[in-house]
């Protein structure tokens, strides 16, 4: 039993899967952030939880040759990166560990190949999209930044070393002209004033550049005079919507929307196709290795012309489109509405016939599909799939599964339950998100190479 806010010495012996440093104190375990193996410190006990003690580093003793000088300022106090502090080449093994280990303890698979994680040549300033709660610290000064770990309050950031650095200075000046105009901060306490949050998406390939303002109340006092400001500070934006959320909860975005200026969407692409980005739409985050990504996965199908593909878990339709052109055509289903909306254009606007699109539940979908269905490629969120959506695949024989992944636990948990029926070729951990602990995988499965 350990005593909350002691103060322990001892060494790191691995990480989690959350990147938190992991010692033992007998026969406790305590998760410490910022902490790596082989390190050695003073932690102090800070909570317990599920039988697991969290703790924060005091001092340290021993010094990994993995650490590095952060280039972020507060990362060790926002919650967003775990690995600021860590180089790169140990994050990603770090990474492929991550998935090895889920693999083994998961889905019991021990003797197949990890790939080694595909990385970036530059880790920074990759994100393209990016979120800021907007709020005041305890003097009254308005401020912007990430919320602390655990907490709602907000760790003020100037520049986040992960987002595209285009954002970082109209992100200031928003701020700057929220003082100036006096616009009312909402304050999720009270549920009173306007603005909440301000999400601002770019596009890599193309000059366009979205702010989406996210308040509680639609036509907020002064709008006409703040857009112009901002435009006239800021001819980079070209479109702003207004995203109006009045419940009091935790998820960003509202059901309504407003277009304050431009198009309301942006257009970037991927692999040489062209996709419209709305301000609600999934889209990757990381326009870098997404081509990465998918240009793996795809090379997996030995494609005729004459396959049948269903794209389940769509998003806005990138891999199917983009499998498209190979396939002799293309099924995709998707819950989001606005997704698959976007969807539909996009395939218009890329001239694409060979696609069709549905909206719905991918494992109510293909449940009830009576069609001929050559591969599936999979890409659901991270809570992964469900048994209707997996025992289909299993009961219609599906030869050749790509299941992409951003959560290597919940994507083991999936293959152990299709692992009677697949075996599992090939699994590929490609880097979306460098600097944190979260890790896109690709995994294929095989039918016809199950031996029985
Ligand atoms: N393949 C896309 C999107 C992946 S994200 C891409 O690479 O961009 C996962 C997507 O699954 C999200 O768009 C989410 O809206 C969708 N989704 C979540 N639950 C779903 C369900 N039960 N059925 C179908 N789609 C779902």
């Amino acid at each position: 039993m350990i005593r909350l806010k002691s103060i322990i010495h001892g060494t790191c012996l691995d990480l989690s899967s959350e990147g938190k440093g992991v010692l033992k104190v007998g026969q406790d375990v305590v998760f410490c952030d910022g902490l790596f193996i082989g390190e050695e410190a003073d932690v102090e006990i800070l909570y317990q939880r599920a039988g697991v003690y969290f703790a924060k580093v005091r001092k340290l003793y021993k010094i990994s040759k993995d650490r590095i000088q952060p280039e972020c300022k507060v990362c060790t106090i926002c919650g967003g990166c775990q690995f600021q502090q860590l180089n790169y080449r140990a994050q990603l093994d770090f990474k492929t560990k991550r998935v090895k280990n889920a693999f083994n303890r998961i889905a019991h698979i021990k003797d197949v190949e990890i790939k080694p994680c595909i990385g970036m040549l530059d880790p920074y300033n990759y994100r393209n999209k990016i979120q800021m709660p907007f709020g005041k610290d305890k003097k009254g000064n308005v401020v912007y930044g990430f919320y602390k770990q655990n907490s709602h309050e907000i760790i003020p950031v100037k520049e986040c070393m992960i987002e595209d650095k285009r954002a970082s200075s109209i992100l200031w000046d928003i701020k700057e002209l929220v003082k100036e105009m006096k616009i009312p901060i909402y304050n999720e306490y009270n549920g009173k004033g306007i603005l909440r949050y301000v999400l601002i998406r770019t596009s890599y390939h193309y000059d366009e550049l979205m702010v989406v303002l996210v308040t509680s109340m639609m036509n907020f006092p002064g709008q006409n005079n703040f857009l112009k400001a901002l435009l006239s500070k800021h001819p980079e934006i070209t479109t702003v919507v207004e995203n109006i959320n009045p419940r009091h909860t935790n998820v960003i975005l509202g059901e309504k929307e407003k277009i304050l200026y431009g198009s309301g969407y942006i257009k970037d692409s991927i692999l040489g196709l062209t996709f419209d980005i709305s301000a609600s739409s999934f889209y990757q985050v990381n326009p870098v290795q997404v081509e990465k990504l998918y240009q793996n996965a795809l090379n997996l199908i030995d494609f005729h012309k004459n396959e049948i593909v269903l794209d389940a878990y769509s998003g806005v339709g990138t891999i199917g489109l983009i499998a498209s052109k190979n396939a002799k055509h293309v099924i995709s289903v998707e819950i989001n509405k606005a997704a698959v909306k976007n969807a539909i254009t996009n395939a218009k606007k890329n001239n694409i016939k060979n696609i069709e699109f549905h909206q719905g539940d991918a494992g109510e979908f293909i449940s009830n599909y009576d069609g001929d269905l050559d591969i599936v490629i999979m890409d659901p969120p991270r809570k992964g799939s469900d048994n209707k959506f997996l025992s289909t695949l299993i009961n219609k024989k599906i030869k050749k599964v790509i299941y992409i992944s951003c959560d290597p636990e919940t994507l083991a948990r999936d293959i152990e339950y299709l692992s009677k029926d697949y075996e599992v070729t090939y699994i590929q951990p490609v880097d979306m998100f460098p600097m944190t602990c979260h890790i896109e995988t690709i995994c294929c499965l095989s039918l016809a190479n199950k031996k029985i």
